[in-house]
């Protein structure tokens, strides 16, 4: 501890109100200044911009430092102009009873804080509540009676300090812990919607499904000015205005079937929360297909021949139709027959339905056709009753 010689006693009072204020000065020439005899001023802790902190005063020591009263004589009467609840109520020096922190600041900066130097601040302010539940046997209330700015106290003299943008607000929300949210508010198998509320911030969205297969990611954040006039009108959330989020799922990452999808809010603190929400990703619809393999087109046969291919459809095949010139039945096959490298070529999702066994192959005697030309038309008829046609022009020799 920088002990500061500007210090007196509580007189018997026990401190539970903390009073913020600012330095108007750098750092480290405060913390001098603090500490000179010559000052006639002190203050429990100084926090800086850069997060550090100082502490001059003891606890159990009252700290000059609210303009109450100066000098040594320490339970001077005040009768100021007091805008505090309780120090208007409690006529004395408001020394006696309260902690008082210096934040390093300027009267440029009107009481904001850097993003360290408020992390600080709310860690201090934590400690300083169990030193004086430990101490005094108090609990400091976070309220803002409890958590107070020097010009609460000494409003014509002070009127800068904290300076009018100091986060009271935001402070005590934070030392409660407000807590993280993560809403999803609409999930289907293309995008996942939502919005996140982290005190510390928001820093990404991670999407998941079936717990840890993690599919996507997002550090953009939309507005969302109805959560943030809903939730966050202390200012605790630092991303309240721009919490949502809009996330496209890679369809083809997740398989085929129903899952739970996993949204993880991250704050910049690394902390997470989580949200779920059941989707089932379907197969695309894809187009049936009908293929001849053989005859190749413009073959001409002189002997009983095969025609011979595959057939696909995402609902399956019922049944491959053969016909001459597209009405002359010439068979129909039900059982088709296994062919792995279809199904190796164009079912790497599953989407056709047994692809594995697409196969078809049938002899045509060249007795039921007569001397020509003639097409051969195969129908691939699918499990939904719809036809798909491939074709082949022959010659009979
Ligand atoms: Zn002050």
């Amino acid at each position: 501890m920088n002990k500061s010689p500007n210090v007196s006693s509580r007189n018997g009072w026990k401190p539970d109100i903390i009073v913020c204020h600012i330095t108007d000065g750098a750092y480290a020439g405060s913390i001098t200044w603090l500490c000179n005899p010559e000052s006639h001023i002190s203050a429990h802790y100084v926090v800086g911009r850069n997060g550090q902190m100082s502490q001059l005063v003891d606890l159990q020591q009252a700290a000059w430092c609210n303009g109450t009263q100066t000098g040594k004589s320490g339970s001077a009467q005040y009768t100021g102009n007091a805008t505090a609840a309780l120090v208007k109520q409690r006529k004395v020096n408001a020394n006696l009873y309260t902690i008082s922190i210096e934040c390093e600041g300027f009267d440029s900066t009107h009481g904001i804080l850097t993003d360290v130097q408020f992390s600080t601040l709310v860690s201090l302010i934590k400690s300083i509540r169990q030193q004086v539940k430990s101490i005094f046997g108090i609990d400091i209330p976070l309220d803002r009676d409890h958590i107070i700015g020097h010009c609460e106290i000494t409003p014509r003299e002070k009127p800068n300090c904290p300076g009018h943008d100091f986060p009271y607000d935001r402070l005590i929300q934070t030392v409660k812990g407000l807590p993280a949210l993560t809403t999803i508010d609409q999930a289907n198998e293309n995008t996942v919607r939502g919005w996140a509320l982290n005190i510390s911030g928001l820093r990404e969205v991670d999407v998941y499904y079936d717990g840890a297969h993690g599919v996507t990611s997002t550090r953009s954040f939309t507005a969302r000015t109805d959560v943030n006039k809903l939730l966050n009108s202390h200012g605790g959330y630092p991303d309240g205005a721009h919490c949502g989020y809009s996330i496209t799922i890679p369809t083809d990452k997740i398989p085929i079937g129903k899952h739970t999808l996993g949204v993880a809010a991250i704050g910049k603190d690394g902390s997470s929360k989580w949200a779920y929400k059941d989707i089932t990703i379907s197969a695309p619809v894809l187009p049936p297909i009908a293929w001849i393999d053989s005859p190749a087109d413009g073959t001409k046969v002189s002997t009983d021949f095969t025609v011979s291919g595959w057939g696909v459809a995402g609902e399956g095949v019922e049944r491959v139709d053969i016909y001459a010139d597209g009405k002359r039945g010439l068979a129909s096959i039900k059982v088709l027959s296994d062919r792995p490298d279809v199904d190796k070529t164009i079912n790497a999702h599953g989407w056709y339905k047994d692809a594995l066994h697409s196969g078809y192959a049938v002899t045509v005697p060249v007795s039921a056709l007569s001397k020509g030309k003639h097409i051969i038309n195969v129908a691939v008829i699918t499990k939904n009753n719809t036809a798909t046609w491939a074709a082949k022009s022959i010659t009979v020799i």
